[in-house]
């Protein structure tokens, strides 16, 4: 929608669409708002009607439910802008980490390395620390500006959060993460690239080329999901469309043809093998919504 409202609404979209791992049904509605005054006016609406709200950012750690979802799809992919005051990036929660990890190593600035091939938002990465080999996002933020269940803006900053093993210690349920002022270091070029590469090569193991929302579990306290799945005999499980990768046990993979439902159950079943096998029980690292 063009004029003076910067944000982009449609009725009944494919859930699929937005999700890296492609399954879903279609939700009411789906709004993209441009700027940080309509994201609080939705939030304002929402306090009033009361509709169900999801917050969906590049997509690619969620798993949407079949059939026809009740209620608002935000993404916050349009709140993109980026500006640099020395060595801080003030950056949208709509921005991509590639483009984080990239346009600091142009500047000769580290400190986002570890986000290297983690596809995404910035949003979405805070929200779950999402990180690698022990580092994660939370730990380069100085400052972030939400919005709250009520519509007010909240500025936090650093000493106010943290972060541990794939989570925030600020509940996301009620809050929208809309920008941050993130911190780098000056560097020498070779160290950055140095650097990255020790995180490039932790990747190499992952799948490549197949539709799916990172790892399913998170891994238990001094031991990897992937090892347990693999030990456990979980690769190559399929139901239906949904399929463990014979690459790294922790992925799940839509061959094609998978829904939601047939996610949801490989999931289960794959928890219920190990925790069978070896009494652990493995928490899921992806996000089921709608369901
Ligand atoms: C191939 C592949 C590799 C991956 N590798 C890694 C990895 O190495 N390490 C890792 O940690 N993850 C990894 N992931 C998972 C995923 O990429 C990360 O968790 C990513 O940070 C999610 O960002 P997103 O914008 O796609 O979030 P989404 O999937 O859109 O959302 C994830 C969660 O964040 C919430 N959210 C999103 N934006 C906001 C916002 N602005 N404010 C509040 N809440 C918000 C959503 O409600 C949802 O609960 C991988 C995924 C894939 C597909």
């Amino acid at each position: 929608m063009k004029g003076r409202y910067a944000y982009i609404l449609k009725e009944r979209v494919g859930l699929a669409e937005l999700s890296a791992i492609g399954v879903g049904g279609e939700i009411e509605l789906f709004i993209e708002p441009g700027n940080l005054d309509e994201v609080r006016k939705i939030f304002c609406l929402r306090m009033d009607a009361g509709f169900p709200l999801y917050i969906i950012g590049g997509g690619t750690n969620v798993v949407f439910s079949d059939g026809k979802l009740e209620g608002v799809a935000l993404s916050a992919r349009r709140l993109c802008e980026t500006r640099w005051d020395k060595e801080f990036l003030i950056a949208g929660a709509g921005v991509s980490m590639s483009l984080i990890v990239s346009e600091a190593a142009k500047r000769c600035l580290t400190g986002a390395e570890f986000a290297y091939g983690i596809p995404g938002s910035l949003g979405g990465a805070l929200s779950g620390n999402a990180g690698a080999l022990g580092r994660g996002a939370v730990d380069i933020i100085e400052e972030m500006t939400t919005i709250e269940r009520d519509g007010s803006v909240r500025k936090w900053h650093r000493g106010e959060f943290s972060g541990s093993y794939r989570s925030l210690s600020l509940s996301m349920s009620d809050r929208l993460i809309v920008e941050c002022k993130i911190k780098f270091q000056n560097a020498q070029r070779e160290d950055i690239e140095r650097e990255t590469e020790v995180f490039r090569k932790a990747r190499a193991g992952q799948p490549k080329g197949f539709r799916s929302a990172g790892c399913t579990f998170k891994n238990p306290p001094g031991d990897s999901a992937g090892r347990l799945l693999d030990v456990c005999g979980c690769k190559g499980l399929r139901v239906g469309g949904a399929v463990v990768s014979d690459v790294h046990a922790n992925f799940i993979i839509n061959s094609g043809a998978a829904t939601g439902k047939d996610i949801v159950q490989l999931v289960g079943l794959c928890r219920d093998i190990v925790f069978q096998k070896t009494g652990i029980r493995l928490e899921n690292e992806i996000k089921l919504l709608g369901f």
